[in-house]
């Protein structure tokens, strides 16, 4: 916006402003990035150096190979089902499934049980998924409603960190939900909805928090709670799945190791931060995961969780530095140090090894899973 004409999804969102007043961050951040034709995602690939983010995945074979060998090992403790569905959600380019499946082929029975399923709103990066994994005649959902039933291991990097999250800030009246509207100059600005029953999505314990620095379970003014009710009920049926049939599922993503405050609501747009309201559907829009939540939303309906941990920690429980140091054997030296480069942008704390996070969850009764002291 700004400066030059309006984007398709701009216009869409500006109508709907008009028309029926602010909207959610969570409406604003669903339509710009998976709008039909128009938003971020459905309309491009947006990895790599050429485009708005890198993912693990990129960076590295290494870290779908550990993936691989988690799925593998994970099947076995579910007591290797003959067929079992391998899903995953939002696979981006499809290179984590490409390299776990080239690492799983230490193990053929694995491979001859796996049915393919990817989850995926991008025709663009379909595409490509389809080009690396043919070889696996992957069946492709819009949404994870009509995945089939039955023992089911999923995979998710940086999928639910793309899914609409609402924000509340404290007010000196309480929390009220914090919405977009249309500013000066027809531009995109922050704005305050009026309270309503939406409040009821923040978890309980937040929403009895009252302003002010004295009382207990006092927040100050100002401050910002976030939750993601899509991700919620994604997690539902996947609890769900595995409550009725053997399964696991692996998540990772970056966010806070516990619940906590703050507005992590941001936009991405050639590897920089960018304001969330400027070039909508041109920018990548993402907050942090509230893993921790998702793993005791799990517990409460009668799964088995694991973790937190950290990215860096779940990676070297599975050997990644032996891999690394397996890769590099009878390499030049400039080889030997991009394998180096990428392995510390995989597990050091100051690079992706803390800020992300490692959940699992599964069928009741499983006590032990690879990667989780
Ligand atoms: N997992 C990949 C890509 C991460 S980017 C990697 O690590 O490289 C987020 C991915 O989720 C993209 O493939 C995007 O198209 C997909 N996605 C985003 N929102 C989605 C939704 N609502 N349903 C299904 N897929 C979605």
């Amino acid at each position: 916006m700004g400066s030059g004409q309006k984007s398709g999804i701009e216009t869409r969102i500006t109508k709907q402003i008009r028309a029926q007043g602010a909207v959610t961050v969570a409406d604003f951040m669903r339509l710009a990035l998976s709008a039909r034709e128009l938003g971020y995602y459905s309309s491009r690939d947006p990895l790599g150096a050429a485009g708005d983010f890198t993912t693990a995945p990129e960076i590295s074979q290494m870290f779908g190979e550990m993936i691989g060998l988690w799925c593998v090992d994970t099947w076995q403790r579910l007591g290797a089902p003959q067929e079992i569905n391998l899903v995953e959600l939002g696979p981006g380019r499809g290179s984590l499934m490409a390299d776990a499946l080239r690492a799983a082929k230490l193990a053929p029975d694995f491979l001859a049980a796996i049915r393919l399923h990817l989850v995926e709103i991008s025709l663009p990066l379909r595409e490509r998924q389809a080009a690396n994994l043919q070889a696996f005649h992957p069946q492709w959902h819009d949404s994870i409603e009509t995945l089939p039933a039955g023992p089911m291991l999923v995979v998710a990097n940086e999928f639910f960190d793309a899914l609409p999250i609402h924000q509340f800030i404290m007010t000196e009246s309480g929390w009220r939900e914090r919405g977009v509207t249309l500013g000066d100059d027809d531009r995109f600005a922050w704005t305050l909805l009026p309270p309503g029953p939406q409040l009821a999505l923040l978890p309980a314990a937040l929403r009895a928090a009252s302003p002010g620095a004295i009382s207990p379970g006092a927040i100050s003014l100002g401050a910002v709670a976030e939750c993601s009710p899509a991700s919620q009920r994604i997690l539902g049926i996947l609890a769900q799945h595995c409550l009725r049939a053997a399964g696991a599922a692996l998540f990772i993503d970056y966010g806070p190791a516990a619940s906590g405050f703050g507005d992590t609501f941001q936009a991405l747009k050639a590897h920089r931060y960018h304001d969330p309201l400027q070039n909508v559907g041109d920018a990548d829009l993402t907050a942090h995961v509230d893993l921790p939540y998702l793993a005791r939303l799990a517990q409460e309906a009668g799964c088995g969780s694991f973790g937190p941990a950290s990215q860096g920690d779940f990676l070297r429980a599975l050997g990644i530095e032996t891999r690394a140091a397996m890769l590099s054997r009878n390499q030049d030296h400039v080889t030997q140090e991009e394998i180096q480069t990428a392995l510390h942008r995989l597990i050091d704390a100051a690079q992706m090894g803390t800020l992300f996070k490692v959940v699992a969850i599964t069928s009741p009764g499983i006590t032990e899973l690879a990667g989780f002291a």
